[in-house]
């Protein structure tokens, strides 16, 4: 269905939403303190619309400002090994290639610092992290030359601060209005010289390669190189280089302040190809995954397998919303300790430790991201456990 909607990346005036889904939990990754608070959260609903003039997709019902990322707000990954493994990665390349030596590092949206606390560590770097969601005392600040936290959405107001580098992970598919987020970002890195770092989830991942239980509500936009790359060159950045990584599920770019070539494309390091026909296929091949999950649950559902889910992240929780009423699952197990205890928003199931499964004793374990399975299965062995581990 093509609708009269402006494109908020590229401004065409013909978006076609293509996916749509009701009585979603509006902040999937805010977790609650009782079963009753997950079952009454607040919901709202998703429509994704397509841009085939810049690749942008857009839940153009989502018109609110930003969710409260104040209270309760736990998406760290940092617990697991694997990713955590990953990150250090990416900040070794980082302060390798751009000689991040005794400077000073801007994260914005660093969420519990751990990534930034890398950056500093590596390089004896000093580091200023923001997030409305920063947690008192959980961040590292002795990493480095030291760190301050500042509990606030980074603005206007922090743009005169002196750095010589600006990160921003998995933060920008969450922000409403990208391009004045950006441009404030610009306007940082044209007084300060510093170069940008971003990171988010891959629409490729997503669209077409399905990844389809990384639709949550907290994500206005699905990124695509190209996408991304329109973005940034119509903020005033040149893109230096673009790249997917951990998996294909996110994309890296870097950038300066200027104008100029949108992009070198000898660095750039993504599929290319349109979108249009994935997006155009998409609600079918979301319907299939979604049939293939249900036929999983409901053969274990009347095998009376005792099941868990492993991962109470944004996967974990879209999956048992879709499948919330075949799933004979009564708990999630997740790696983050600060997850523990709380309940599944939309659908209650309470978080355990993987210790838990030691006395719970699972036969199956369904997990949605195959880049965890050889870590989740080395858990499951360190507990003793090897039960069957189901990729949905
Ligand atoms: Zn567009």
């Amino acid at each position: 269905m093509r609708v009269d909607f402006e494109c908020p990346i590229c401004g065409a005036r013909a978006m076609d939403v293509f996916f749509r889904r009701d009585n979603v939990p509006v902040q999937p990754n805010t977790l609650l303190s009782t079963r009753k608070q997950a079952l009454q959260c607040p919901k709202g609903t998703i429509e994704l619309a397509f841009c085939p003039a810049c690749e942008s997709i857009t839940n153009w019902k989502a018109k609110d400002g930003p969710p409260d990322y104040s209270l309760n707000y736990e998406n760290s990954l940092h617990f697991s090994p694997s990713y955590r493994e990953y990150a250090r990665g990416q900040a070794a390349d980082l302060v390798e290639r751009y000689r991040l030596q005794g400077k000073v590092i801007v994260d914005v949206g660093c969420g519990r610092g751990d990534f930034l606390a890398m950056l500093c560590d590596l390089g004896q770097n000093r580091g200023f992290g923001f997030d409305p969601a920063y947690a008192n005392g959980r961040g590292n600040a002795a990493a480095g030359r030291g760190i301050t936290y500042v509990k606030e959405f980074y603005s206007e107001a922090q743009t005169s601060l002196p750095c010589d580098f600006i990160c921003c992970r998995q933060v920008l598919e969450h922000v409403l209005r990208p391009k004045e987020f950006v441009a404030t970002l610009q306007a940082a890195a044209l007084r300060s010289g510093a170069p940008v770092f971003f990171e988010v989830p891959n629409a490729r991942y997503t669209f077409q390669r399905g990844g389809i239980w990384d639709i949550i509500y907290e994500h206005p936009f699905y990124y695509s190189s190209q996408s991304l790359r329109r973005l940034f060159a119509s903020c005033g950045f040149r893109v230096s280089a673009l790249r997917e990584s951990f998996g294909g599920q996110y994309l890296c770019l870097e950038a300066v302040a200027g104008n100029g070539d949108t992009v070198n494309q000898a660095n750039e390091e993504t599929a290319v190809g349109s979108l249009n026909d994935d997006i155009e296929k998409f609600a079918e091949r979301h319907k299939n995954e979604v049939s293939k999950a249900f036929e999983i649950c409901d053969g274990l559902r009347r095998s009376g397998k005792r099941t868990v889910v492993w991962g109470a992240g944004s996967k974990g929780i879209s999956f048992l919303n879709e499948l919330k009423t075949v799933a004979p699952v009564k708990y999630t197990v997740d790696v983050n300790p600060h997850k523990w205890g709380k309940f599944v928003p939309g659908t209650g199931h309470e978080i355990v430790s993987p210790e838990f499964l030691k006395e719970y004793q699972p036969e199956c374990i369904i997990i949605m991201n195959a880049n965890y399975r050889d870590e989740i299965r080395q858990q499951l062995e360190a507990c003793g456990l090897r039960p069957e581990v189901r990729i949905v």
